[in-house]
């Protein structure tokens, strides 16, 4: 391996697996590299000098090589001590569900320095500041950062904004969210399912730039509401995808 194929990367593990007697294939998430899988040499040995380092959800300093399938990782050092939060069964499921997304997002020696920078921010806040709207919060600015947000002011079908408050207008009060229209709809057009106010209050927060806002409020209906959403639409954008990838495939 010549030494030019060496790089240096920053990087949160997604996950690892098992790989001959002593090895173990690291996936990560990196910041200039996109999704990298690299191969530990001697991790599973109780002498590894970097075993411990290279765990679940561990941002790590890592020097890599360049391999022609799988990397190599030479060296891996610890940027903070995230997987930690894992001892905890409620922060540790949310932080699972934020690295299966960014492993389902990610691509394969992608750069997508912005998913990265995303990932470790939301990986901290549920460290210092778990909230059941952390994950929902995530998956919603992941899917806008793509391209994915939903229209929360008009309904997607007519166009009709909302009517302020105190005017007597039945037709344009938006009270559904479809996600195969891709927002939110009138009385008149209304199609998928019924939105209340309140949880498109909170969905206008975090996509809005007022994430403090939103993740500051108390545990409520509509908070379980814009999480139950937020699971559907990255479900639906993440099988979209899958389809799109199988027709390039074919
Ligand atoms: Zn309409």
């Amino acid at each position: 391996m010549k030494t030019h194929h060496l790089y240096r990367d920053v990087g949160v593990v997604l996950r690892t697996y098992k790989l001959g007697e002593a090895d173990r294939i690291v996936v990560l998430l990196t910041e200039g590299n996109g999704k990298v899988r690299a191969v530990a040499k001697g991790v599973r040995k109780t002498k590894s000098k970097f075993g411990a380092r290279l765990e679940q959800m561990s941002h790590v300093r890592l020097l890599l090589y360049r391999g022609r399938e799988l990397d190599f990782i030479s060296q891996a050092e610890s940027v903070e001590p995230l997987a930690p939060m894992l001892g905890d069964l409620d922060r540790a499921s949310q932080g699972i569900a934020v690295l299966e997304a960014a492993d389902q997002m990610g691509l394969e020696r992608e750069p997508n320095p912005q998913l990265y920078r995303m990932v470790v921010g939301v990986l901290r806040t549920i460290a210092v500041r778990p909230s059941p709207l952390v994950v929902p919060a995530f998956y919603w600015k992941l899917l806008a950062a793509e391209g994915f947000g939903p229209e929360l002011d008009t309904c997607v079908h007519c166009g009709e904004e909302p009517v302020p408050a105190g005017a007597h207008h039945d037709g344009a009060e938006l009270v559904a969210f479809d996600l195969h229209e891709g927002g939110v709809l009138c009385r008149s057009c209304r199609s998928g399912g019924p939105i209340s106010r309140e949880a498109l209050d909170i969905l206008r927060d975090i996509l809005g730039g007022r994430l403090n806002e939103a993740l500051a409020a108390p545990e409520s209906r509509a908070s379980h509401e814009v999480g139950v959403l937020a699971t559907k639409a990255m479900e639906h954008h993440l099988e979209r995808r899958m389809r799109t990838v199988a027709i390039f495939e074919r």
